[in-house]
């Protein structure tokens, strides 16, 4: 059993935004319209006892992550997260642990008083925006269908004047139509230090839109963004994805759960305080994520023997045949974990994106070749 050091915390269960692809809303799974809105200070209160609890059980965690997600995680408002903060920073007072805390937003409700709770508390922010308006607009509306790209630029422009340091990210979802360095070159122009380019949820049974282009497109498209980031242009930004796979390359700890054999150590807990498997799964339509657990009753090494967790825990052994037996299994690990699921078998396949991956990492392998021939070179 590997313990838990990541949480994340679904503290609004709603959200001001209607993306088409969003996992939570619109891909099948329909949980959320029976769950609180907000989380309560009571389920918050008791998730911190299981957390210290299970921190007492593995006292070889000396850094947890807990993660505010959504829904829109901060339509919950400056009292009740700074509320929420409180109890959390308890934990350190019962178990010597280093706390980080972050939070992914669409960016609307980064107003002055938000900023500053979130500066107050060491709150690290991604924001979720696909790239320059007319792009993030095919995908990033809101309930009406109208245009939310103002909003979330004003609060990037916010928070790059208030709070700059606690700035941390900018994730956008993959849409083949959009040209890759247009994105690219939006994110190395916003003031922000990690971006990252996420393939869209689908799997075997919601294939990817490929819009009439190549079985690697995918692969192309972040290629193409690679080749221009290792030539120079935006060097000032970390990009994730790429990172992750150099690291895989170099034999060196994955930075995070897509593409590793490191067994899981994130759990989701939703408003009801329920303990879902990654919340992405929602994306299967098919209520993987859903253990049947809660923190008033369960402990976290209860969930830990849970199967499904389990599956997430057993490394390349929970993988394919064709994954096993490919060329890039130690980069790849078979991709995202939801990417991979069938409703016939489950997770036991390659990813549905495996030509786009093993497209990408044959061309960055070819060039970390060359590299490193022109470095012994010189
Ligand atoms: S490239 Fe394809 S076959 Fe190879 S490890 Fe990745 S998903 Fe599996």
């Amino acid at each position: 059993m590997h313990a838990i050091n990541e949480f994340v915390v679904k503290i609004a269960s709603r959200c001001n935004l209607n993306c088409d692809y969003c996992y939570e809303y619109n891909m099948g799974d329909d949980s959320w319209k029976k769950q609180s809105k907000y989380i309560s200070l009571e389920t918050v209160t008791q998730l911190k006892f299981r957390i210290v609890e299970h921190l007492k059980d593995h006292p070889e965690i000396d850094q947890i992550f807990i993660s505010f997600h959504g829904g829109e995680p901060l339509s919950v408002g400056v009292e009740r997260l700074q509320n929420y903060c409180d109890v959390f920073k308890q934990i350190c007072n019962e178990v010597p642990v280093r706390l980080s805390f972050s939070t992914q937003t669409n960016g609307v409700f980064l107003d002055e008083k938000m900023i500053n709770t979130l500066k107050k508390n060491r709150v690290f922010v991604g924001v979720s925006v696909d790239g320059p308006k007319e792009y993030n607009d095919l995908h990033r509306v809101d309930h009406k269908g109208k245009s939310t790209f103002d909003e979330t630029q004003k609060g990037i422009d916010r928070i790059n004047e208030l709070a700059k340091d606690y700035f941390n990210s900018v994730f956008a979802v993959i849409d083949l139509r959009i040209p890759p360095l247009e994105v690219f070159d939006y994110f190395g122009s916003i003031g922000v230090g990690h971006c990252d380019f996420l393939l869209p949820h689908h799997n075997w049974d919601l294939l990817p839109p490929r819009y009439g282009k190549s079985k690697t497109a995918y692969g192309e498209w972040l290629y193409e963004i690679w080749s221009a980031w290792i030539g120079g242009r935006n060097k000032h930004l970390n990009i994730r994805f790429f990172e992750s796979i150099v690291r895989n390359f170099l034999g060196a700890e994955s930075l995070y759960e897509a593409m590793t054999d490191a067994p899981a150590s994130l759990i989701t807990i939703n408003s009801d305080g329920d303990y879902e498997g990654v919340d992405t799964l929602k994306s299967t339509g098919n209520s993987s994520q859903v253990l049947g657990y809660n923190v008033q009753k369960h402990s976290l090494n209860e969930v830990l023997e849970h199967q499904a967790v389990q599956q997430r825990q057993i490394g390349i052994k929970a993988l394919c045949d064709k994954c096993l037996n490919c060329e890039h299994l130690k980069r790849c690990y078979g991709g995202y974990y939801p990417h991979r699921f069938k409703k016939l078998n489950g997770f036991k396949n390659e990813s549905v994106y495996c030509d786009d991956l093993f497209y990408l990492i044959s061309r960055m392998k070819e060039d970390l070749v060359k590299y490193k021939k022109l470095q012994n070179n010189a």
